[in-house]
């Protein structure tokens, strides 16, 4: 897989090629915000390196994953905001939306309304959690 795809929205935000709102980014993780907040605070953790959805993290990609995971407490803290009241999920296939790996992070949850509620239900048929696609990754040691 390469590491960075032509006519990927995601893949031009993180090289610069597009405009956004960078919240974080380090060597292997870029953070944005989302440009249809469905909260107060709704942002979006990629991963630099190109993979089409979660289903389709591979054992080599773990690490990332983990790192992937891990930037969410960075933006819990760097924004102030309450774990207890702050979603995460990711899209599960066929139910994607753009087709760059994404975790969505957004907070507070009381201020979403119905139909957000709905489309980032965590462990749906459409959005799960971190740890479900952490026991999805084939061949991960847990
Ligand atoms: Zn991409
Ligand atoms: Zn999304």
């Amino acid at each position: 897989m390469q590491a960075h795809m032509d006519n990927c929205i995601f893949c031009d935000i993180i090289n610069n090629k597009a405009p956004s709102e960078k919240i974080y980014e380090d060597d292997h993780v870029t953070c944005i915000k989302d440009t249809n907040p469905a909260s107060t605070h709704h942002y979006l953790i990629l991963p630099n390196k190109h993979i089409r959805n979660a289903k389709e993290i591979k054992p080599e990609d773990a690490e990332l994953f983990d790192r992937i995971v891990s930037t969410v407490d960075i933006i819990l803290e760097q924004q102030g905001l309450d774990p207890a009241e702050t979603r995460t999920g990711f899209h599960w296939p066929p139910f994607n939306t753009v087709h760059h790996l994404h975790l969505h992070v957004i907070s507070p949850i009381s201020n979403m309304n119905m139909i957000r509620k709905f489309m980032f239900a965590t462990n749906t048929y459409w959005f799960v959690s971190t740890d479900y696609v952490k026991s999805q990754i084939s061949g991960s040691k847990l």
